[in-house]
Formats: C-alpha cells, sequence, structure tokens
C-alpha cells in the first residue's frame, strides 16, 4: 500500500544502496523513522524536501571500529562521526569496554580503560552492560557495543599475569553471557595489551563458543602486527574455527619495514579459512600511521600488576637498561613498537601536562632535552603518569591499498576524539576514503567503497534494519557531493571538519543540513535482539 504523504522527500540523487549494485538516479520518500518508498519522480506530498541534484545519497555509514565508550556518556553532542557521514559506531573494540564492573578491581579497570577515555571524566556509576548502556542518553550517532575480553578479564581475575582458574573461566563465561543478553553485540580482544596480552587461545576459544552461542561476534587486535603478524592471524583462525564464532580481524595491517607485503600472506589466509567454513572479515583504517598509548612501547612484564608498577620500575636505572637491551634485542611474542617505528616514527599525540610535546617525535624531544629517546621516553610516561597517547608511523601505503580493496575488507576509524593531536582518522577516514581512494586515485568503486561502510559491516555486527537502502530500512542515510568530497583533518590539524557532506540522517531525521549540524543528538543504542 502506498503512503498518501511523507515526512521527507530527497529528490534526485544517485542512489547508491549499499549492496555494491550501481547506483541509480531516484527519489526517496521517507515516513517516520523509514524509508517507505524509492522510486522516480514520486509527487506526492511531503512536510520537507530534500533536492539531491548532483548528489550520492546512501545508506549512513557504520564504524565497525569505534571508542567512543567513554565519550558518549560524558560529551554525547560531540560530533566527529556525524560530520564524516557515520551513523551507527561499534564501540568496545580492542578488548577494551566500560563494562562490565566489578567494584573490587575498578582501579585496575580505570587504569587499563584511560587509553580510550580521550581524558573524559567518568562517574563510574554503573556495573553491568546493560546499565551501562542504560546510562548513554541521546548521542549523536548510534551506538552498537562489544564487551572487551579485557575489561571481563579484569572483572573477574583483576590485573593477574596468569591462567583463568576453572572457577575463574566460568565466571568470565556467564560475564559475557549476561552481557549478550543486555545487547551486546559480541566480544572484542586486544592481544597487546594488559591483561588481553596474558589470556592464552584456549581462553578465547572458551569465552567465544559462549558467544557464538549467542550469535555474536569476535573483534580482535590481534597478537602481533608487526613480526608475529602471520602467526597471530592463524590464531584468530584457529579461534574461529574452534569456536564457531564470526571473526573480525581489527584493524589489519603489517607495521615495521621488514613486515611490508605480509598482509597478502594474510589475506590469502583469511580466504582459505573462509573456503573451510570460518565466517572471518577484516577492518583497516586509511591511513599509514597508527596510534595507541605510549606506554605499549614497554616489553609484557612491564605492565605486570597495573601502570602504577610500571612507572614505579620505570624509577630504577637498571630497570631502564634492561628494557633499552630489549627494545634492541626483542623479546620473542612481543610488540616491540621501536623496532617497527623507530623513535623518529613515535609521535607525541595527547599528554596531560607538557602540551608542548603534542605533535614532536621522541627522537626530536631527545634532541631537544639532549638526552637519550629511550631515557626520554620513559622520563615522559613519568611526568604524565602513563596518561600519553603516541601516533606510530609504521605501514606502507601499498598495504593499506592492498588490504582496503580486498572484498572482505570493511573501513573502520579506530579514533578517539580528543583535545591535543588525536589520529586525524577519527575525523576524516569516509571523506579520506571516498576523496582520495575512490575519486583521486580511482582505487575502487563508489559502489565499492559504500559497501565497505554500509551492508558488509550492517551484516557482519547483525544490524539488521540497517546498512541499505531499501523500503523498509531505518532511514539513517548520508548524503555527499562525489565531486568534493575530502577530509580536511590532518597530524598536524586534526580536528579539521571534512567537505562534502551536505546532509547526514538518522532514523529519519535531518542532523546535518548543508553541512552544517540541526537537531543533533538523534542516536540510539541499538541492542543486540
Ligand atoms: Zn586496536
Amino acid at each position: 500500500m502506498e503512503p498518501e504523504a511523507f515526512d521527507l522527500i530527497i529528490k534526485n540523487g544517485l542512489i547508491i544502496d549499499g549492496t555494491g549494485h550501481p547506483g541509480f538516479p531516484g527519489d526517496v520518500g521517507i515516513q517516520g523513522n523509514r524509508i517507505e518508498l524509492i522510486g522516480q519522480g514520486i509527487t506526492l506530498p511531503s512536510q520537507q524536501m530534500i533536492d539531491a541534484r548532483g548528489l550520492v545519497v546512501a545508506p549512513g555509514f557504520i564504524d565497525t571500529h569505534g571508542h567512543a565508550d567513554a565519550i558518549v556518556l560524558v560529551a554525547p553532542s560531540e560530533d566527529s562521526k556525524i560530520q564524516q557521514g557515520v551513523t551507527t559506531e561499534c564501540i568496545g573494540n580492542c578488548g577494551f569496554s566500560l563494562a562490565p564492573v566489578n567494584k573490587q578491581y575498578l582501579i585496575h579497570l580505570q587504569r587499563y580503560v584511560a587509553s580510550i577515555q580521550g581524558g573524559f571524566p567518568l562517574n563510574w556509576d554503573w556495573e553491568t552492560t546493560g546499565q551501562y548502556l542504560d546510562q548513554i542518553k541521546c548521542p549523536s550517532h548510534n551506538i552498537a557495543a562489544l564487551i572487551g575480553h579485557g575489561t571481563v578479564r579484569i572483572a573477574v581475575m583483576g590485573p593477574e599475569n596468569r591462567k583463568p582458574t576453572p572457577y575463574e573461566m566460568d565466571k568470565m563465561k556467564n560475564l559475557v553471557s549476561e552481557s549478550m543478553d543486555q545487547g551486546a553485540f559480541g566480544l572484542s580482544s586486544g592481544l597487546i595489551y594488559p591483561p588481553g596480552v596474558f589470556a592464552e587461545t584456549d581462553e578465547l576459544i572458551e569465552l567465544c563458543k559462549t558467544v557464538a552461542k549467542k550469535g555474536g561476534l569476535y573483534a580482535t587486535h590481534i597478537r602481533g602486527e608487526s613480526d608475529t603478524l602471520v602467526e597471530a592471524v592463524n590464531e584468530a583462525i584457529e579461534i574461529g574455527q574452534k569456536s564457531g564464532i564470526s571473526v573480525q580481524i581489527s584493524h589489519h595491517k603489517a607495521g615495521g619495514k621488514q613486515n611490508w607485503g605480509k598482509v597478502k600472506e594474510t589475506l590469502d589466509r583469511v580466504e582459505k579459512a573462509r573456503g573451510q567454513g570460518i565466517n572471518i572479515h577484516l577492518d583497516v583504517y586509511p591511513y599509514t600511521a597508527g596510534s595507541t598509548m605510549l606506554a605499549s612501547i614497554l616489553p609484557p612484564w612491564m605492565h605486570d600488576g597495573g601502570m602504577d608498577q610500571a612507572l614505579n620500575r620505570l624509577k630504577d636505572p637498571q630497570i631502564r637498561s634492561r628494557i633499552k637491551g630489549e627494545m634492541e634485542q626483542g623479546i620473542k611474542g612481543w610488540e616491540n613498537m621501536i623496532q617497527f617505528a623507530g623513535w623518529e616514527g613515535i609521535v607525541i599525540a595527547f599528554c596531560k601536562k607538557e602540551k608542548e610535546l603534542e605533535g614532536k617525535s621522541i627522537l626530536q624531544i631527545a634532541n631537544e632535552r639532549n638526552r637519550e629517546p629511550a631515557e626520554t621516553a620513559f622520563d615522559i610516561l613519568l611526568e604524565e603518569a602513563g596518561k600519553v597517547v603516541m601516533v606510530i608511523y609504521a605501514m606502507s601505503e601499498e598495504d593499506v591499498r592492498t588490504v582496503m580493496k580486498h572484498p572482505l575488507v570493511m573501513i573502520g576509524t579506530d579514533g578517539i576524539p580528543s583535545s591535543g593531536k588525536p589520529h586525524p582518522r577519527a575525523y576524516g577516514t569516509y571523506p579520506r576514503v571516498l576523496g582520495k581512494y575512490v575519486r583521486e586515485e580511482k582505487m575502487f568503486s563508489l559502489e565499492e567503497a559504500i559497501r565497505k561502510m554500509t551492508s558488509l559491516p550492517a551484516q557482519k555486527f547483525g544490524l539488521k534494519e540497517r546498512g541499505t537502502i531499501a523500503e523498509g530500512m531505518i532511514a539513517d542515510l548520508v548524503i555527499f557531493n562525489p565531486s568534493t568530497i575530502e577530509e580536511k583533518s590532518t597530524y598536524l590539524h586534526p580536528h579539521e571538519k571534512p567537505e562534502g557532506i551536505e546532509y547526514v540522517l538518522i532514523g529519519g531525521s535531518i542532523v546535518l543540513e548543508r553541512t552544517r549540524l540541526v537537531n543533533s543528538q538523534q542516536g540510539q543504542v541499538i541492542r543486540k535482539a
């Protein structure tokens, strides 16, 4: 039955529906929060009309890999995602989530999640995942949450570096199961960060069995993205195979010159795994630099007992010289960031006290201070009480392209908007793909790029009513100018808004109009049904 009138009609746009099918000119009629009709020359009356001539109408982008867990609580109006056309963000990635909480170990959880907190204070007024999700009020964009394996481990075992007992394993499974029942979409892991780094493969397989039973996925920041990349991908595949879970390898990359090109091998392995019936995909951000906590440059044993212990140890000159030796020699199984980026490739993105360090490399600061680079990095960690985020230059452009082009790969930001100089991916990921890689370099078609940003992530995460333009779907949409869309953020000026995103709609409401925010905070928490 056709409606008699619409709340909103988008006319004359090039509709790219997210499935990868070729775009077609047409109109989209919206009633309430749904797409009611797609056609040509729709003449029914409507309350509002958008003339999308010369513009692309696409499903709102779904960020597979976000870290807005703290931001959505304390700064729900934060708009860096809307500005780049993202209408839904999956949070709780890399093993970090803000729930479930065991108050007994709260201090350890607080230190653990500091890296994704963006400097925002939190009141920690929740324990379960359900209670945490209830605290998210009127976010700018929709939120879908994963449970962090590190968070679950801390809730049961604190920061300890050992295997869980059978009793602890059961407790972790129960927490994961309860979180899934309360609306989480799956489990994430961060196997380079303590306490995730302390977990053996079996622990993850066991937890993933629980998640798989509930229809959730496993998104993993794998155990190594440089020298041990291939083994780490194999571990993710093994977890998928032995638990039956749907696997997502997060921010796929090969760090360190000596490892460039290995992504061809890992993508081959992923394809083979799919041939064996494992449901596995990946995501990527379109940059050759990554970003994480500066403390990740320290070897794993330094993290035993948490950040305070690590900082205490850093005061000891003997320990400092041991670390320096290990940074030169490496330790088996350790993701040694110094080996793969060098001190010149590690740049301070955010710190609390000495703001003038932001934007400078460790090498540069070391030269200014007339001190060894390693000593300088240790000093900075102590001065800033560990609260330092770095940008790390370690990937090759060719690898980024190889990964991005692969049909199993989606786009995710891995961004944490914050003051200082955060990684520009937090502001420009999607316009960068559409401007640089689609329009300028013609690396893939607009339709394929949009599929990687919409229907593919929607299918993977189980966001059933989103990710394509079709009658009956929720009207989360982005309308952009394909000839002007462009990232404006840079490493030096990361906060610049992109160009070319003309309109963004969430649930049928216009939240961005002619590049200006209007009627914001229309997002909602999406719970897994
Ligand atoms: Zn990660």
